[in-house]
């Protein structure tokens, strides 16, 4: 049965990650994986989710199956996040949410109701885009092509956004074409459209009649959480018919929780009841119903006023923190040497920055120095601190 059975790749980050943990450099540093830590290096637990669990310990129930899309409670306050609790939207009824193990759950069942929806249809993705993107529409059955986004060459050579062949390529998309598009904090590069663009973006969007597919991973970690919700309201403003996936891993630091969600914008709520139902088919034919316990944390914490001001500060202070350290870091450089600006890495957002460093640069970051990031340069700022900064610019000096 298994004699032709090929070896699969090693997923290059998780792969980046098991070089990291055999590697015996005392000082090594890991900015490969897109995972935030706080500045002892440690992965946060937040006060606001220990809270949440306390009180729930406090009065221990016992664990039915959830409902297909997942806990009421918990879908309402993704729609309230998202698009807002007083929006049109959501109090007409017109946004179906459910319970997704993950943002990449959320992407998947999104992918799977579309193929029923749209069978024909090529899905455009950023160049670059997050790894999965590309394998969960395939797996799916699409066609999976790119759009230009970032461009090496762009700002004398410090790397940027290539908008304009980005909307070259959505306004000559056919008709139906789904747009997957990074809501926030884009991954891998850091570098996000202006507010002005994204209406440039939304009405390529309407007049070609593509679908947009909004991931929505690090809301919070931009400019706030209404701030870069913002994004999402001009989509519906627009009158358009969307997809939104939702991750809480960042943001509440309950990564193996695989706590997420994908709210589906209708026309009318009848049709979003239609559309709500064939989700519930998607996900019963995958793995039936959300697990309990992370749903749980995130629909108390924001249910509740304090524990979700709690939240806020919490989520406020990581995204400080970073900022912080893409500061600390284009300062760092300059005071170890390097000749080079490298004061785009401020204006990059969220966890990641695309650095302009080679593979070969980056080979060397990793043998010589113990500092992990990806062969394309990209390096997650979020794992940086005030301990590992000043060894990361020295290192960094050196292969530059
Ligand atoms: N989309 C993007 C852009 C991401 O960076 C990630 C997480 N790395 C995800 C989706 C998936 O999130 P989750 O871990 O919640 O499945």
């Amino acid at each position: 049965l298994f004699t032709a059975v090929e070896m699969a790749p090693r997923d290059p980050i998780l792969g980046l990650n098991e070089q990291f943990a055999a590697d015996t450099n005392p000082n090594k540093v890991n900015l490969g994986v897109g995972v935030y830590f706080d500045d002892n290096g440690k992965l946060p637990l937040l006060q606001c989710v220990q809270a949440a669990e306390k009180a729930m310990m406090d009065k221990p129930t016992a664990r039915g199956y959830l409902p297909i899309d997942g806990i009421a409670a918990y879908d309402a306050a993704v729609k309230g996040l998202v698009f807002g609790a007083d929006s049109d939207v959501v109090k007409s009824g017109r946004v179906a949410t459910v319970q997704a193990i993950g943002g990449t759950g959320g992407l998947k069942i999104g992918a799977d109701f579309l193929k029923k929806i749209s069978p024909n249809a090529t899905v455009l993705i950023s160049d670059p885009s997050w790894e999965n993107h590309r394998a969960l529409f395939t797996n799916a059955g699409f066609p999976v092509d790119t759009y230009p986004y970032f461009d090496q060459s762009a700002n004398g050579g410090l790397g940027g956004i290539n908008f304009d062949g980005m909307l070259a390529k959505l306004n000559a998309a056919a008709e139906g074409t789904i747009v997957l598009l990074h809501a926030c904090c884009h991954n891998p590069t850091g570098y996000d459209i202006t507010p002005a663009q994204w209406d440039q973006v939304i009405a390529a969007v309407k007049a070609r009649n593509l679908t947009a597919f909004l991931d929505m991973a690090y809301q919070g970690f931009g400019y706030g959480i209404a701030e870069d919700g913002a994004v999402i309201a001009k989509f519906v403003a627009a009158g358009l018919n969307i997809f939104v996936s939702t991750s809480f891993s960042k943001s509440f630091s309950l990564y193996g929780e695989r706590v997420g969600a994908l709210s589906v914008v209708g026309s009318s709520k009848e049709e979003t009841d239609r559309v709500l139902s064939q989700l519930k088919i998607a996900i019963r034919t995958n793995y039936s119903n959300p697990p309990t316990h992370g749903g749980a944390i995130v629909a108390a914490v924001l249910g509740n006023p304090e524990l979700r001001a709690l939240w806020e500060k919490e989520l406020g202070e990581m995204r400080v923190r970073i900022k912080a350290m893409r500061q600390k870091l284009v300062d760092g450089l300059k005071a170890a040497g390097v000749s080079k600006d490298m004061s785009f890495i401020t204006t990059q957002i969220g966890m990641f920055s695309y650095s302009g460093l080679s593979k070969d640069q980056m080979v060397r970051l990793r043998s010589e120095f113990g500092v992990y990031g990806t062969d394309t340069g990209r390096m997650c700022v979020a794992a940086l601190n005030s301990k590992n900064i000043d060894y990361v610019c020295q290192a960094i000096a050196k292969v530059v």
